[in-house]
């Protein structure tokens, strides 16, 4: 069973002298129950604390039989120290206050209903009904949400009594004998069992940081407190480092991108170019040293693409036939072609090479090609065909 906790009224109290009063041994370690404990169990969504007993780190945190126990290595008795890790719990319950503020706001003023709270170790946010959503209203809510932040309101926790609570809210069946609500000037009064901010400057500035349509409303994701100094600390420094590489200045960064794509485009057309030369002078030089009509070879030195090229170049400017394998990065590539001056049909031979080696491909009578793994024998197979046709 949950009980409040009067500790998490004060989001502040984080440490605490308390006597063991039961253990149990379990895989991880022993679970450690103590009179009293100021440590956040998960729920309504707030993630646990994290902390230490007696220096020992808290491993897991889960309330059983109206206590909140405590994992840890060793087993612990008589009266321990706990300790509630202090930033992450600033961060959360600035999150927390954030988001009843921000939805406090959705709800009165938009009339858009809260789906659900998220958050993690970079951003948070709210998913909230709204039917349509956009930039402009983005902004309008940040500068209320900071207007609000500016004035300082109380954030209240009440212990109301059930008639008290009804005024305010439809409650839900629930097995609290006592209820606990959150109230925030006139902007939000809700039931609610988390550690929150005394005041709504501690969650210091808001900033809305984009949104997502979803099947029941807005996805809204925005940074608060100390989560939005870290994230923006992690985010400047990578696009810091991202722009010193560039070598242009911060702000400029998208241009110096552009630049290198730029650079890289006419590099690539360069290579292309080159390599056109390359295959050309490739092609005279074979022409020359094959004087026969028929040319049956395995190329080891060019890429597929250079190879095909090669072919056609040798087809078509020097009138040669092709029985010809590239073998490349353990691929191998056939292309089976003929000048007018022969008959065979290129597209039949191939069939033929592609179920002797498993290949993928075809063409026409004029020019086949394909390909699969490679495999020695490749080369006098095609001397085997070419005898035939010669
Ligand atoms: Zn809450």
């Amino acid at each position: 069973m949950r009980l409040l906790n009067r500790y998490y009224d004060d989001w502040m109290k984080t440490s605490l002298q308390s006597k063991v009063i039961d253990r149990i041994k379990e895989e991880r370690g022993y679970w450690i129950a103590c009179e009293e404990s100021v440590f956040y169990v998960e729920g309504g969504g707030m993630a646990s604390d994290r902390g230490t007993l007696n220096d020992l780190t808290v491993k897991a945190l889960k309330w059983e039989n109206g206590h909140i126990y405590h994992l840890v290595e060793e087993p612990l008795e008589g009266v321990v120290t706990q300790q509630v890790d202090v930033a992450y719990r600033r961060i959360k319950t600035q999150i927390h206050s954030a988001q009843h503020l921000m939805c406090g706001i959705m709800n009165k003023r938009y009339h858009a209903p809260t789906i659900s709270f998220f958050n993690d170790a970079v951003e948070a946010g709210a998913e909230m009904g709204f039917t349509a959503f956009d930039h402009a209203l983005m902004d309008e809510l940040e500068q209320l949400c900071n207007a609000y932040i500016c004035m300082d309101l109380p954030v209240e926790i009440v212990y109301p009594t059930k008639e008290e609570a009804l005024r305010h809210v439809a409650l839900e069946k629930t097995d609290h004998e006592e209820l606990r609500a959150v109230k925030i000037g006139d902007i939000d009064y809700n039931m609610c069992g988390c550690v929150q901010v005394p005041s709504l400057r501690h969650i210091q500035m808001i900033k809305f940081q984009r949104f997502e349509k979803t099947t029941r409303g807005y996805r809204i994701y925005f940074l608060c407190g100390d989560q939005l100094l870290h994230t923006y600390g992690k985010q400047l420094e990578a696009l810091s480092s991202c722009a010193k590489k560039l070598a242009v200045p911060l702000l400029e960064s998208a241009a110096g991108v552009d630049r290198l794509q730029n650079e890289l485009k006419a590099a690539k057309q360069e290579e292309q170019n080159w390599k056109n030369q390359y295959v050309e002078l490739y092609a005279k030089q074979m022409a020359e040293t094959h004087q026969e009509p028929l040319i049956v070879a395995e190329i080891d030195d060019l890429d597929t693409k250079m190879f095909t090229s090669l072919c056609s170049i040798l087809v078509r400017n020097y009138e040669k036939s092709l029985l010809c394998v590239c073998h490349h990065e353990a691929r191998a590539h056939v292309v089976i072609a003929h000048a007018p001056s022969m008959t065979f049909k290129a597209n039949a031979l191939f069939q033929q090479v592609g179920k002797r080696f498993a290949f993928k491909g075809g063409g026409s009578p004029f020019m086949a090609q394909g390909g699969g793994a490679y495999e020695a024998g490749i080369l006098a197979y095609l001397q085997e065909l070419a005898k035939d046709l010669t």
